[in-house]
């Protein structure tokens, strides 16, 4: 569904930020992609979604598909009516609307009947924000305002929903939630792009996963069979 092949970028001409990352994620499935601070990760979702020039980020090469559509070639708005919608780093949620409010900016390009299908549907998986619906974004805590920034997204009603580093910042209690809620989503047919830094959580709800390294990949297979081995334990599992 979405492949990315021998994609490089480049900032400002100078710093290569990805170089011929070759990364998969087939239909229904759960990848992760890790790799610490700088590699890359986030980068990889600013050209997924066509989002690089506003950072002054250039593809050099590759080519980025989802099914069968070349995402070069839609601006990020028209992609999220395709299906591919992002959960940015750091939530973004509107700390001044209420959680309904900022619900209802996820679905704004929904139509009526559907939007409110959609809410109910975010209700379902999110009680706790059913119950604080009419609250401020800002009043609600850390893990809170991460299932907002889920549920907002889910309000647009993805095929490939991307998340950039959910469990930071997170107690493990509230990251092992988010974990089960990515399960859950998944179960319900879209298929997940999960970024970490946080091996842990991002491999033991994940399919198959890769490890970017300054900006290659250095290492990818199945997320059960990644977990054993050496390298990760070494790199990533002792931060989790
Ligand atoms: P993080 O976990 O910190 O988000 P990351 O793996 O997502 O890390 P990127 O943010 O994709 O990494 O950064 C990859 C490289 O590109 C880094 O060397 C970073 O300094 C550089 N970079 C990222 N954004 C820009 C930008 N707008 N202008 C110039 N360089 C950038």
């Amino acid at each position: 569904m979405l492949q990315i092949t021998d994609l490089s970028v480049t900032y400002g001409g100078a710093l290569t930020a990805l170089h011929k990352v070759t990364l998969a994620v087939p239909d229904g499935g759960v990848v992760a992609l890790l790799g610490s601070n700088g590699a890359g990760k986030t980068t990889l979702l600013r050209a997924v979604s066509n989002n690089l020039k506003r950072h002054r980020g250039k593809i050099t090469s590759g080519k980025l598909a989802f099914n069968g559509i070349d995402l070069q070639s839609k601006d990020t708005a028209a992609l999220v009516s395709n299906g591919v919608v992002q959960v940015p780093e750091g939530r973004r949620i509107f700390g001044r609307l209420t959680v309904e409010e900022n619900l209802r900016v996820g679905g704004l390009r929904q139509a009526k009947g559907q939007a409110a299908k959609a809410r109910d549907h975010v209700y379902e998986l999110f009680p706790r924000l059913q119950e604080r619906r009419n609250q401020r974004g800002l009043l609600l805590s850390g893990g809170e305002q991460q299932m907002l920034a889920i549920g907002r997204a889910l309000m647009a009603s993805p095929k490939l929903l991307m998340l950039d580093e959910p469990s930071l910042g997170l107690a493990p209690l509230v990251v092992s939630q988010v974990g089960d809620v990515i399960k859950a989503i998944n179960e319900q047919g879209t298929s997940i792009l999960i970024i970490e830094q946080n091996a842990n959580m991002a491999l033991s709800v994940a399919d198959y996963a890769y490890v970017l390294e300054t900006g290659r990949v250095s290492l990818h297979g199945e997320a059960q069979e990644l977990a054993a081995t050496d390298e990760i334990k070494h790199l990533y599992l002792g931060h989790g």
